[in-house]
């Protein structure tokens, strides 16, 4: 769905004049920016450009210096806001794994079913084995992460963030660790889940999966977004001399 919905709570996310600063470092410099449910938003950029830290706002990873951040229309910069209960809503893959590399693949994705959601052994080892089989893992279940490529790894990152039962998934670079032979495998889950119709901010600089799954594109550089649109006008025909350069590099 790529429609703009007008009414602020039907937004997955909205983001209103965000700025971040680290000391004397202006990293985000007036952010707007709304993600429609089931829509696919990918954000491209130059490294630095601030695309890490504009999601890391938006679970609050981050604490923003000014702005307001709205999640299905619930201000989560208000300071009353219960930012684990956001968190439960939002899930989050980064380019590094980040598995517990001492757990087995299916208590990697149990325990924070257990901790959070207050599950039970047993229904989180449900929802864990058919969310693993939703990324084609369902062998994978008793082996641990060293043993995995980092394609699979990456996989099961996917399948946990997705055994929390998230309203939206938020992915950072989410293939730029691998090998080139295993990028495929995990932008393949990606757009099935797109297909799906989960919500989705991506930060990537997989051109073709943008150009392919994204609703809209997003240019960021220096703290700004410079111009959005469909991928057939912003990747194809960019209005903007920054996003024309950006794009010689990269495609
Ligand atoms: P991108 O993801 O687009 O590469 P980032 O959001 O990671 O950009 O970083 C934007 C800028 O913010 C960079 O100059 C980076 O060095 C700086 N930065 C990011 N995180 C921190 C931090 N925790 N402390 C200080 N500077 C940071
Ligand atoms: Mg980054």
């Amino acid at each position: 769905m790529s429609t703009t919905p007008t009414s602020t709570a039907t937004h997955a996310i909205e983001v209103r004049d965000l700025h971040k600063s680290f000391g004397d470092l202006e990293v985000l410099c007036g952010i707007d920016f709304r993600v429609a449910p089931g829509e696919v938003v990918c954000v491209i950029g130059p490294s630095g450009s601030g695309k890490s830290t504009l999601l890391r706002c938006v679970n609050r990873l981050e604490e923003p210096t000014s702005g307001q951040i709205l999640i299905e229309g619930e201000d989560i910069t208000d300071p009353d806001a219960d930012v684990d209960a956001l968190r439960s809503r939002i899930g989050m893959v980064f380019q590094s794994f980040n598995l517990f590399p001492h757990l087995s693949v299916l208590r990697n994705l149990t325990l924070a079913q257990r901790r959070v959601r207050k599950r039970s052994k047993g229904e989180a080892a449900e929802v864990a084995r058919s969310n693993l089989e939703r990324v084609g893992l369902s062998d994978k279940v008793d082996a641990y992460p060293a043993h995995l490529s980092g394609g699979q790894q990456q996989r099961v990152a996917i399948a946990r963030a997705l055994s929390m039962e998230p309203d939206m998934m938020l992915f950072d670079e989410p293939t730029s660790a691998l090998d080139p032979e295993l990028v495929g495998e995990v932008l393949e889950v990606m757009r099935r889940l797109a297909d799906e119709g989960m919500t989705m901010m991506v930060v990537t600089h997989e051109m073709g999966f943008a150009r392919e799954v994204a609703d809209r594109v997003v240019f960021m550089d220096g703290g700004v977004v410079v111009e959005e649109g469909p991928p057939s006008e912003v990747l194809v025909a960019p209005k903007h001399e920054r996003t024309r350069q950006f794009l010689q590099m990269v495609i």
